[in-house]
């Protein structure tokens, strides 16, 4: 018996690295996690990368890490890609398809779901069918269908493990306390760049003043999305879903330092907090690893350096998406897919300057009013009243 296990050993050293699949490898979330893969190449290979349309930005990564597929979403792109890999083995694929027939395929174990928006949702979704286990960054995924996600993750074993900063907090908060019931989750918010500023200010803000963020460096919609507080409406919906919680127990704070990534408080009344410094490489590492930690390099917090942690409660008249999206975490049903179709709309008619900062809340609202309320959506249902709010949305940035 030892002998076959050291043989099995010895044959498949290879195969003991942990296999990710990279879908949205050349975002923010995706090029950290490479970083992290490089730097722990011991323990992961990336066996699947994939982009929209950033080719030689992908290229690049096949060429570092010769994964055995990249996908180009972008089919236009295909055959500079192809030919760009054509000296290696790497498999060229594109498409939106080829993301869904990919995520079904055996190369690899884990995913990291790195696409932004609803985009990132059919992907997903075949990978839990997969059984794959999911390092979760695409919040979406679980605002638009969280319901069905998490029933097909229960039907298939399939661990969903949070790479979104509060998420990942509040995950390790509740290592070894499954038998512990949750009294609430504390998410907290940084406030963004706009912490403490009035409608009568934000109603001239333009693209580039909202894409700077005072803590973290991040993808253009979820850079908006934290100046609305948007990111943390649709955080409070995904940490319902993944923590199996009643609306009433998601609460959020504004920390402006973003030291506490957010907190759990149990039913004696402890809380338990994970702090440390703002870096995403961290949270993402350790859905990599999980259940391990690894050493790494990264600058520590120093509680000796001057400093205070504050905090605050979000100023819910001036931040109204926050509002919004507390209403659809309450409705359920259809509203938060609803909720997050009319956001990309407004998102990205935000950053083309096509409508204002303050206008982005009301589009959404309106839509909220138009698209018809189902409580109990199938996934064609979600399919649909995605593609009816984009439709109402947008009509409403044309008039
Ligand atoms: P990003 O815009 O930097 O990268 C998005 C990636 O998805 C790119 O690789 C892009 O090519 C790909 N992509 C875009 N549209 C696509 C489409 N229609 N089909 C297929 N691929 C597409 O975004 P990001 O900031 O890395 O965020 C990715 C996800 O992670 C988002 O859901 C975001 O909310 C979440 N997240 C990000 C951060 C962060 O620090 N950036 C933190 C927490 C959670
Ligand atoms: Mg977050």
């Amino acid at each position: 018996m030892a002998e076959q296990t050291s043989n099995r050993h010895s044959t498949e050293g290879e195969r003991e690295k942990k296999r990710i699949a990279v879908f949205g490898s050349t975002g923010s979330i995706g090029t950290q996690a490479l970083a992290v893969i490089r730097a722990n190449s011991h323990l992961f290979s990336a066996e699947v990368l994939t982009a929209q349309n950033n080719d030689e930005l992908l290229v690049e990564q096949a060429l570092q890490f010769n994964p055995n597929i990249v996908v180009i979403g972008d089919e236009k792109k295909y055959a500079k890609v192809k030919d760009a890999l054509k000296s290696t083995n790497v498999k060229v694929f594109c498409g939106e398809q080829a993301l869904e027939e990919v995520a079904a395929m055996d190369c690899y174990d884990m995913m990291l779901a790195a696409i932004v928006g609803f985009a990132g949702l059919r992907p997903v979704l075949q990978a839990v069918e997969n059984g794959k286990v999911i390092a979760l960054a695409n919040k979406e995924t679980l605002v638009v269908a969280g319901d069905i996600v998490m029933q097909k993750a229960v039907e298939n074993r399939v661990p969903i493990i949070p790479v979104d900063s509060e998420h990942s907090a509040i995950f390790q908060c509740l290592v070894g306390e499954s038998r512990n019931q949750i009294e609430k989750v504390i998410l907290t918010a940084s406030g963004g760049p706009f912490l403490g500023k009035k409608p009568n200010f934000l109603v001239n803000v333009k693209r580039d003043h909202a894409l700077q963020h005072p803590n973290w460096t991040m993808g253009a919609k979820i850079s908006i999305d934290s100046a609305t507080l948007m990111n943390k409406g649709l955080e409070m919906i995904e940490a319902k879903w993944l923590f199996n919680l009643r609306p009433e127990q998601v609460q959020v704070v504004v920390h402006p330092q973003s030291i506490i990534h957010s907190m759990v408080q149990f039913e004696d009344g402890s809380i338990k907090a994970q702090m440390g410094l703002p870096d995403m490489k961290l949270p993402i590492q350790y859905a990599l690893a999980f259940p391990q930690r690894i050493q790494n390099k990264f600058p520590r917090y120093d509680f000796r350096r001057p400093g205070q942690l504050t905090f605050e409660e979000p100023d819910v008249k001036t931040f109204r998406n926050l509002v919004l999206a507390t209403d659809a975490l309450f409705r359920g049903g259809n509203t938060p897919c609803v909720l997050n179709a009319a956001n990309e709309i407004a998102v990205y008619a935000f950053l083309r300057n096509r409508i204002g900062f303050l206008d982005m809340t009301d589009l959404i609202e309106r839509t909220m009013m138009h698209v018809p309320f189902i409580e109990k959506p199938t996934l064609e249902e979600y399919f649909e009243s995605d593609a009816e709010a984009r439709n109402f949305a947008a009509s409403l940035i044309k008039l």
